[in-house]
C-alpha cells in the first residue's frame, strides 16, 4: 500500500487544504493497512455458502448476520427495515417440444464433483416476473429479440404474433426485460432466452470448471421487470411498500410484464434450434453451435407452461451509520445488494464481502477515535435482482431527508469478477474517483489509476485521466433511485474480467477462488477504494463536487446531439448552448471559491460553498419527470429500455421519435434546469 509522509504531502486532495490532506492520507493509510484479505475471504465464504435469493429464509439470516457484524464493529443505529413487495415464485416451469419430435428441456445445470456446491439444490430455474400461462405454438428464432430482429422476420413473411420466440442473451449486454417487452409488443405468446456459446461460453475460452466461461448447461436467471419504466415494487410505484401502504393491482402495474418467459442453457436450446425450418438467418444471427440457424416458423412446436404464485413477500434492508462529528445531518451513503439468484459469488457477494470488510475497518477507526466530519450510512439492499427493490423502496421512504442532506451515494454491486477497474459517475465526481484511484495500490503493481489507464489506453498514459470515468449512466443497479429519483450524485464501481457464469449456479465460491479473484486481492482493493472515497466525502471540509466537469460533459452531450438527423433543421440549440455557457462560468467561479474555502477559509465560507454544491445537483430534477416516465426525473440521464445510457432523455426520446414539437418543449425544460443549477451555484 502507498505510504504517507513526504509523498503524501505532494498529493493534493479535492476539498482539503494541504495540511488537511496530509492528515486525511494518514488516516486512509491506516484504513489500507487494516484491510485483510483473509477476513474478506471469510466473509465471502460465509455469504456464498448457500443460495440466497430475495424472500428466502437464508437471505433473511444473512441480513441478521450483516446486522450482527455491524453492531459488533461499533456501527450505530443498526436496523433491519422490512418491505412487503411483489415477489412471485414459480409453482411450475416446463418447456417441451411436442413436434416434430418430443424433447423436454431439463432446465437443470450439471453437477461437477470438483465443486461440491453444485450438489446443493439451486431451486427452480425461471425468470422473475414472468407471466403465468400454458401455451403451445410454432417456434421462431429471433436472434437478440430486438425490434430490428422481428422486423427482419416480418420482411420474410414470418409474423411473430402467436408464435413462441427463442431469443438469445446478447453481447454487448442488453437487459432481458427489454427483450420481454419487445416480444410482448410483437404479440409473441411466450419467449425462451438462451445463452449461446458465442456470447459467454466455449467460443470465449475454457468453460467451468476448467475456466471462467459458461459450460453447456449453464442458465442465466434474472428478472424481466420493466423497471426502466418505474423501478421498485411494481405495486407501489413512487412510494414505499411499508405496512398499510396503498397498493395498486398487478394488472395496473406498468412495470409488470404480460408475457411468459423462461431461461435456458444452450444444451436445452439446441434441439429446438435444430428442429427449425424456414429461411436461413443472416450471418449476424448465427451463434457458435454447429448447426444452421434457421428462422422457422416450425415445424418445431413448443409447449410452455409457467405457473407463478403471484405472492407478495417480505424483504429486508439493513441500515447502519457512523454519525458525523461536525455535520451529522449530512450523509454519505455506501450501498450494495445482498440477494443473489443462486450463490451469487460475483453478483453480489463479492461486493457484500467488500462492504463488510470495509465496515469492520471503519468501525475500528471509529473505536480509535476517528469519527468523520459527516455521517456515513451503510446500506445492505434486498431484492435488487427483482426490481432494484430494496434500494428503491428505501429511497422513496426517506426521500425528504435524503433530498435535503445526502452528499453522495457510492454503489458497489458485484465488486470483482477480474482485475480490470471501471467506474461510472456523475461528472461532478470525476476528480474524486480519479484522485482516489491514484492513491490506491493495484495488486498487480502501481496504482489502480495506472492500471485503469493502461487497460483503457493500451498501455499509454494520457493527461486527461478524468475522462476515464464513464459519465453516461444507464441503469441495472441500486444507484438508480438516488440519481434518477432524488438527484443525488452517484458513483458505481467494479473490477471486471472474463465472466461467463452470471446468474447461474456456477457463480460460486469455486469460480471466484479459481478464476475471478484467487486470494481476494481485488475484493480487498475495492474496500480500499470505496473506503477512501467515503472518507473523503465525509471528511473534506469542502465537499469534493466539481461542476466544471459537469459543464464540460454537458457541452459534449449537446455537440453529439447536433449530429443527430434533423436536429439542426428542427431545433434551435442556441438557448441551450447559452445556458451551458452560463453554467460553465458559474462552475468556474464556485470551483475557485471552493478551492479558496478549502485552503484556509473560515467555517462560514466553507458552509456557504457546501450548501450551494449540494443543492445544485437536485436542480437537475424535472418536476414531472421525463415524458411518459414521471418517476425518472433527472434531466441529464435516464436508462433506455435496454438499460443502456441515454443522455438528455426528454429531448433525446422526442428526437428519436421525430416528435419535433415535443423535442422543442423538452429543450425548453432542459434549459430551465441548466439555469436552475447555475442559479443554485451562484451566490
Ligand atoms: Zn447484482
Amino acid at each position: 500500500m502507498l505510504s504517507a509522509g513526504s509523498a503524501a504531502a505532494q498529493r493534493p486532495i479535492r476539498g482539503f487544504s494541504p495540511a488537511a490532506a496530509r492528515a486525511e492520507l494518514e488516516l486512509e493509510d491506516r484504513l489500507s493497512a487494516a484491510l485483510s484479505r483473509d477476513s474478506t475471504g471469510a466473509f465471502f465464504q460465509y455469504l456464498t455458502a448457500h443460495p440466497h435469493p430475495a424472500g428466502t429464509v437464508r437471505n433473511k439470516e444473512l441480513a441478521e448476520y450483516v446486522a450482527e457484524r455491524l453492531r459488533q464493529y461499533g456501527w450505530e443505529d443498526v436496523r433491519l427495515i422490512k418491505y412487503d413487495v411483489l415477489l412471485p415464485w414459480p409453482v411450475r416451469v416446463k418447456v417441451t417440444m411436442v413436434a416434430p419430435t418430443r424433447y423436454e428441456a431439463s432446465l437443470i445445470e450439471d453437477r461437477y464433483p470438483v465443486d461440491k456446491d453444485t450438489d446443493q439444490d439451486p431451486g427452480p430455474t425461471y425468470l422473475g416476473m414472468s407471466a403465468s400461462g400454458d401455451v403451445t405454438g410454432e417456434l421462431i428464432y429471433a436472434s437478440s429479440g430486438n425490434p430490428a430482429d422481428y422486423e427482419w422476420l416480418k420482411s420474410k413473411g414470418i409474423d411473430p404474433a402467436g408464435k413462441i420466440a427463442l431469443v438469445r442473451y446478447s453481447n454487448p449486454y442488453s437487459y432481458r426485460g427489454f427483450k420481454a417487452l419487445t416480444a410482448e409488443r410483437y404479440g409473441v405468446k411466450a419467449m425462451l432466452i438462451y445463452s449461446d456459446p458465442k456470447e459467454d461460453g466455449s467460443t470465449r475460452g475454457a468453460t467451468f470448471p476448467d475456466g471462467p466461461w459458461g459450460p453447456e448447461s449453464h442458465i442465466q436467471r434474472g428478472a424481466i421487470t420493466y423497471d426502466f419504466i418505474v423501478p421498485g415494487d411494481p405495486l407501489t410505484p413512487g412510494w414505499a411498500s411499508l405496512d398499510g401502504a396503498r397498493r395498486i393491482t398487478e394488472a395496473e402495474a406498468r412495470s409488470a410484464p404480460r408475457i411468459i418467459a423462461v431461461p435456458m442453457s444452450y444444451r436445452d436450446a439446441r434441439p429446438l434450434l435444430e428442429a427449425l425450418g424456414g429461411p436461413e438467418t443472416p450471418a449476424e444471427w448465427h451463434g457458435a453451435l454447429p448447426i444452421t440457424y434457421r428462422a422457422g416458423p416450425g415445424p418445431a412446436t413448443v409447449h410452455v407452461d409457467v405457473q407463478m404464485d403471484g405472492k407478495t413477500r417480505s424483504i429486508w434492508d439493513v441500515e447502519a451509520r457512523i454519525t458525523g462529528a461536525v455535520e451529522p445531518e449530512k450523509t454519505v451513503i455506501l450501498g450494495n445488494h445482498r440477494d443473489a439468484w443462486v450463490f451469487g459469488a460475483v453478483d453480489p457477494s463479492s461486493g457484500t464481502a467488500t462492504q463488510l470488510e470495509l465496515a469492520r475497518v471503519l468501525g475500528g477507526l471509529l473505536k480509535a477515535g476517528h469519527r468523520p466530519r459527516r455521517t456515513i450510512i451503510l446500506a445492505d439492499w434486498d431484492a435488487e435482482e427483482w426490481h432494484l427493490t430494496g434500494s428503491t423502496e428505501w429511497g422513496e421512504q426517506f426521500a425528504p431527508e435524503l433530498s435535503k442532506n445526502a452528499v453522495a451515494y457510492l454503489n458497489v454491486d458485484g465488486s470483482t469478477s477480474g482485475p480490470h477497474f471501471g467506474a461510472s459517475a456523475v461528472a461532478s465526481l470525476n476528480p474524486l474517483v480519479v484522485e482516489t484511484a491514484r492513491d490506491v495500490a493495484d495488486p498487480a503493481g502501481g496504482s489502480v489509476l495506472e492500471a485503469w489507464a493502461a487497460k483503457t489506453w493500451n498501455g499509454a498514459m494520457r493527461a486527461d485521466t478524468l475522462s476515464l470515468v464513464e459519465n453516461k449512466l444507464g441503469s441495472g443497479s441500486d444507484y438508480t433511485v438516488f440519481l434518477n429519483f432524488l438527484g443525488i450524485p452517484i458513483v458505481d464501481m467494479a473490477f471486471d474480467g472474463p465472466y461467463g457464469v452470471y446468474h447461474s449456479v456456477y457463480d460460486d465460491y469455486y469460480w471466484m477462488t479459481h478464476f475471478g479473484d484467487p486470494g481476494f486481492r481485488y475484493m480487498t482493493t475495492m474496500s480500499d477504494l470505496w473506503g477512501r472515497m467515503a472518507l473523503r466525502l465525509a471528511n473534506a471540509p469542502v465537499v469534493p463536487i466539481d461542476y466544471r466537469q459537469t459543464a464540460l460533459r454537458l457541452q459534449q452531450f449537446v455537440d453529439e446531439f447536433e449530429k443527430l438527423p434533423g436536429v439542426t433543421k428542427q431545433l434551435n440549440l442556441n438557448p441551450l448552448r447559452g445556458a451551458v455557457g452560463g453554467l460553465s462560468s458559474a462552475a468556474g467561479s464556485i470551483g475557485a471559491a471552493a478551492a479558496a474555502a478549502a485552503d484556509g477559509g473560515d467555517s462560514a465560507a466553507i458552509a456557504r460553498v457546501n450548501t450551494r454544491l449540494v443543492a445544485a445537483e437536485r436542480q437537475w430534477l424535472l418536476k414531472d419527470g421525463i415524458p411518459g416516465r414521471p418517476w425518472f426525473k433527472h434531466a441529464l440521464y435516464a436508462p433506455k429500455s435496454t438499460y443502456a445510457a441515454m443522455e438528455l432523455p426528454g429531448v433525446r426520446e422526442a428526437i428519436d421519435e421525430k416528435d419535433w414539437p415535443r423535442a422543442r418543449r423538452e429543450t425548453v425544460r432542459l434549459v430551465e434546469r441548466v439555469k436552475a443549477v447555475t442559479a443554485a451555484l451562484t451566490p
